[in-house]
């Protein structure tokens, strides 16, 4: 075999950890630079019987990209860009490309890749495929799984085989979920087969984006603001994301002296694309901020560097609590980090009710931020000892039943892996688990594609 497997101590623990916090080492690395070298760890591991995890960048919240069980597969140095084909709006990537560069690479002529998970700097286009990634601007833009036109993947059995999603805008030949393979693989965290190399789909790029950060003095205010925004006819955000006091306070240590303000309880931040121009735009969203009796004077971040600047404040929350969470490692704590969904108009009752249930447990150090546009906030808890992580992961249980009484679901945007298998079974029903054990069977007979995640 021409790609070599390391089992040497420090390779192998520099693969032990993904941001969940779980840490484990995996028996043996391989780092392929090439389809052909996919494909010979496939046969050699369909041969042994070994077990194969892959894992681009490891910032997975959820254990999905780290194990103690056989080759733990880096797709990293896969990391090729073609040319983007302007014709047809496409670009062809290698699965260890960083999401950031194929965003920038497109932007440089034109045209935008959407998907803008809060870690696109530091994650891989195949870790977004397989976990079907999303962020703020999924809330105009969907999902990663909407701008995946093909697939080449690497099948357990080391064939590869290549799905394109089809065109058709009518078709009643069969079962719906046997219509477009390319979609099992989206979103199935490794599970399914590897992906070797993705045809992405590109829109035009805006021209002039505008955001607002607008403050509120109580959470549950800014949260019936997010409702009032979604129905609003007058405006046409691209996100709608929501910080809590303590995510401002966060945001504050990384933004300049005295642009956030102090006493505001909660915030929302929104984008929109100008089509017309930028009086306009800000004329509408402050008829819609009239009708909100605010202290607080919204902050306006215009152009490119602006919003740069808010994406960062945006990111510092997440990062920030993931260094949190590492820190109590010694402890056998982490960061407990949720990202449970409802319909956007529950998102108010459900944080209220997430709320209640960590206070009734003694547990305050609760951030909620995020997707509130998708009813999707995430709220994080850091577990500063083994055994209030136990007491989180109570709560959150709990937390769960509610969002699924809601009509939510227990994870919308960083999957399942390892952390939130044993969830499953409140959302989905005996048969839908035996219909995705099905196709796990018969894609993965020996079942030595990342075991532990999903299933
Ligand atoms: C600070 C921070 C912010 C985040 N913000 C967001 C966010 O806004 N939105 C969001 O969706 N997620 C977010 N995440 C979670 C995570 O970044 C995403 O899920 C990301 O897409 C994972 O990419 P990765 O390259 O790190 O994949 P990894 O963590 O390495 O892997 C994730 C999963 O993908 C599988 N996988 C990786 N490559 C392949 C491949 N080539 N073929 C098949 N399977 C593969 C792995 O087996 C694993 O199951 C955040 C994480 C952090 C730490």
């Amino acid at each position: 075999m021409s790609v070599s497997l390391s089992s040497d101590k420090s390779v192998r623990e520099a693969y032990s950890a993904d941001a969940s916090g779980l840490h484990l080492i995996p028996e043996l690395v391989a780092r392929p630079e090439s389809v052909q070298e996919v494909v010979e760890v496939l046969r050699q591991a369909t041969s042994d019987r070994k077990a194969v995890t892959c894992a681009g960048a490891q910032t997975s919240t959820s254990g999905a990209s780290v194990t103690d069980n056989g080759v733990l597969l880096s797709l990293r140095s896969m990391d090729r860009i073609s040319a983007v084909d302007e014709h047809t709006r496409t670009i062809t990537v290698g699965p260890g490309a960083l999401v950031g560069d194929i965003k920038r690479a497109t932007a440089a002529v034109g045209l935008l890749f959407a998907p803008d998970p809060t870690s696109e700097e530091e994650s891989t286009i195949g870790g977004a495929i397989a976990c079907n990634a999303s962020g703020a601007r999924t809330y105009k833009y969907g999902a990663t799984r909407r701008h995946v036109k093909a697939l080449k993947v690497v099948m357990a059995n080391g064939e590869t085989t290549e799905f394109r999603r089809n065109d058709l805008e009518k078709n009643t030949v069969g079962y719906a979920f046997a219509h477009d393979p390319i979609d099992w693989f989206i979103g199935s965290e490794g599970t399914l087969g590897i992906v070797v190399e993705a045809e992405l789909a590109l829109l035009p790029l805006p021209h002039h984006v505008v955001g607002l950060a607008i403050f509120f003095k109580a959470e549950q205010e800014a949260l019936e603001f997010v409702v009032t925004t979604r129905e609003s006819p007058a405006v046409a955000p691209r996100c709608i994301e929501y910080f809590d006091n303590q995510a401002i306070e966060i945001a504050r240590a990384g933004a300049q002296d005295g642009m956030l303000p102090i006493g505001a309880m909660a915030m929302i931040y929104v984008e929109e694309e100008v089509v017309d121009d930028l009086e306009s735009t800000l004329g509408r969203w402050g008829e819609l901020l009239d009708s909100q009796a605010s202290d607080f004077e919204p902050i306006v971040f215009d152009g490119e560097s602006r919003l740069r600047e808010a994406r960062k404040l945006r990111h510092s929350v997440p990062s920030t609590m993931n260094e949190r969470g590492a820190s109590h490692r010694h402890a056998g704590g982490r960061k407990v980090s949720t990202d449970w969904a409802v319909p956007y108009r529950k998102v108010g009752e459900a944080v209220r009710t997430a709320r209640a249930l960590a206070t009734d447990h003694g547990i305050e150090q609760a951030v909620i931020y995020g997707h509130a546009g998708n009813g999707h906030p995430h709220q994080n808890f850091i577990a500063r000892t083994s055994r209030e992580l136990a007491t989180i992961e109570g709560v959150v249980e709990q937390t769960l039943k509610h969002v699924l009484a809601l009509g939510g679901t227990v994870a919308a945007e960083h999957g399942i892996g390892k952390i939130k298998r044993r969830w499953l079974p409140l959302q989905m029903n005996g048969l839908q688990i035996a219909m995705m054990t099905a196709v796990k069977r018969e894609l993965d007979p020996l079942g030595i594609l990342a075991p532990g995640n999903i299933l």
